[in-house]
C-alpha cells in the first residue's frame, strides 16, 4: 500500500520538499523552521497536469477513501481494507475513477493560485462512501447489524481535463477514451466553484509557553516538555489533550498511545466497571470502589491493521486499566499518535459488540444502541520488546512488530 507522495514549497523560505500524506509535522531543511500541517476539514489535492500552458483546464473532484470498513454481524466482526477513489461530480462520459493514478505520481496540494475551471462535487462525501460501503458488503452474510470505518478517511482529488475537438486527460495530455462523441462534449452542466481552501500551516510551537512542541514526523499528537502538556489539531488550531502514562520501573520500554473515550451509551447500563462485568458477563468478582469505577474504552491511537486494532481494543477495554495511570507525558521512546480520536470513536460500536453478553441478543441491541462519545484522554503504557513482538508489561497483551511496522501506510 503507497501513500501520496506531495510536491511542496515551504511556507518560510520557498525551499522544495517532498512529504508524505502521513506527514503532520514539516522541519525544513533549509531554514529549520518546523511547522504543523492543519486543515479545517481533509486535505485537497490536485493531479498535476503535464502541458498545462495555453490550455483551459478543467479539474473534476475525486472522492478518495483509505482505510478499513468495519461490519458487526450476528456472528461476529468482519472488515475490509480499501483504498478507492470515485468521481464526485455528475460528468457522463468521464471516468468514474482514477485508480491507482494518485498513487503512482507526486501531487501538490490544492491552492488558490492555481488556473483552471474547478467542478464542484454534487455528491457528498457520506452518500459516496455509503455507495463504498454498500459495494463492498455484498460478499459478506446478512444481516449486516452495524458497519464503521477506521483509518484515514477522506480526501479530495482533483485531476486535470480540457476539451479541444474532443476531451483530453491533462495528466497524460492524451485524448480520452471516451464515450462522447468528439465534438459533442458538453462542460455546460458543470458548477463551478473557486475552491475556498488552504493548507494551514502552525508553527510547531507551544500554545502555551512557547517553546518547541516534539513529536515525529506523523504524529497527530505533539508533546512540550517545557510544561508538561500534550496538543492535538482540532480544525485549524491545536487544542490540549490530557496524557497519562503508566510508570514503568523497568528500563527501556516502549510507550504505545491509546484512547481512553468516555461515551454516553443509550439502551444498556455501562457506565461503570461494575456495569462492564454484568455486560461483558466477565468471569470476575469485584469489590464496590472497584465496581464503582467509571467506565471508559479503549482503542489503539496508533494505525494497526483491523484484527489486531480490535483485538487491542476490546482486551484493553475489558481491562480498564485507568487505575495504574497518572498524568505524564510518555518517555521518549514512545509511538506516534497517528490514528484520530474521530477515527477511533467510530470503531466503539463495532468494539461493544465484541464483547456483549448474551450474543443472542446482540442483533436487537445493536441497532438501537447509541454511543455518544463525550471526553477523550491519552494513555502511554509501557511495552517490552522481545525479537517479534512488543508486550504490555502489566497485561501481557502483544503486539506483532512487523505488523506495526506495516501499519503506517493504512
Ligand atoms: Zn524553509
Ligand atoms: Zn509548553
Amino acid at each position: 500500500m503507497t501513500t501520496f507522495r506531495i510536491d511542496y514549497q515551504c511556507p518560510q523560505c520557498g525551499a522544495p520538499a517532498n512529504l508524505e500524506e502521513t506527514d503532520r509535522l514539516f522541519a525544513c531543511p533549509f531554514c529549520r523552521v518546523r511547522s504543523f500541517l492543519l486543515t479545517r476539514d481533509y486535505f485537497r489535492y490536485v493531479l498535476p497536469a503535464k502541458n498545462p500552458a495555453g490550455k483551459e483546464l478543467f479539474y473534476l473532484p475525486y472522492w478518495r477513501f483509505k482505510g478499513t470498513l468495519l461490519f458487526s454481524l450476528p456472528s461476529g466482526n468482519d472488515h475490509k481494507f480499501l483504498d478507492v477513489n470515485q468521481c464526485a461530480a455528475d460528468a457522463p462520459g468521464m471516468p468514474s475513477t482514477l485508480g491507482l493514478r494518485a498513487q503512482a505520481m507526486k501531487l501538490k496540494f490544492l491552492s488558490q493560485d492555481l488556473a483552471g475551471r474547478f467542478v464542484a462535487p454534487t455528491h457528498s462525501f457520506s452518500e459516496t462512501f455509503t455507495a463504498f460501503q454498500t459495494r463492498f458488503s455484498q460478499t459478506l452474510p446478512k444481516p449486516i447489524l452495524y458497519s464503521a470505518h477506521l483509518g484515514e478517511s477522506m480526501g479530495l482529488l482533483y485531476s486535470p481535463f480540457y476539451a479541444k475537438g474532443r476531451l483530453y486527460d491533462a495528466v497524460l495530455d492524451t485524448p480520452l477514451g471516451s464515450a462522447i462523441a468528439p465534438g459533442a462534449f458538453s462542460d455546460k452542466g458543470f458548477k463551478d466553484e473557486k475552491p475556498d481552501w488552504h493548507l494551514n500551516f502552525v508553527p510547531a510551537l507551544c500554545p502555551d509557553c512557547g517553546w518547541d512542541l516534539e513529536g515525529q514526523r506523523t504524529a497527530l499528537v505533539l508533546h512540550c516538555r517545557n510544561c508538561g502538556s500534550s496538543w492535538y489539531p482540532s480544525g485549524e488550531i491545536l487544542t490540549r489533550v490530557p496524557s497519562d502514562c503508566l510508570q514503568d520501573a523497568e528500563a527501556g520500554p516502549y510507550y504505545l498511545p491509546f484512547w481512553q473515550i468516555t461515551c454516553e451509551i443509550s439502551d444498556i447500563a455501562l457506565k461503570t466497571f461494575g456495569d462492564l462485568v454484568k455486560v461483558a458477563n466477565l468471569p470476575k468478582i469485584v469489590d464496590r470502589s472497584l465496581g464503582a469505577r467509571d467506565f471508559c474504552f479503549w482503542t489503539p491511537a496508533f494505525k494497526l491493521r483491523a484484527p489486531a486494532f480490535m483485538r487491542l481494543a476490546e482486551s484493553f477495554t475489558l481491562t480498564q486499566a485507568q487505575d495504574l495511570l497518572v498524568p505524564a507525558l510518555p518517555p521518549e521512546r514512545h509511538h506516534a499518535v497517528t490514528l484520530p480520536v474521530e477515527e477511533a470513536c467510530e470503531s466503539l460500536k463495532v468494539v461493544l459488540a465484541g464483547f456483549l453478553k448474551p450474543r443472542r441478543r446482540i442483533s436487537e441491541l445493536l441497532t438501537r444502541i447509541v454511543v455518544n462519545p463525550t471526553h477523550f484522554r491519552l494513555a502511554y503504557l509501557p511495552f517490552r520488546e522481545d525479537r517479534h513482538d512488543y508486550i504490555q508489561v502489566q497485561t501481557g497483551l502483544a503486539v506483532n512488530k512487523n505488523l506495526l511496522s506495516l501499519s503506517g501506510n493504512l
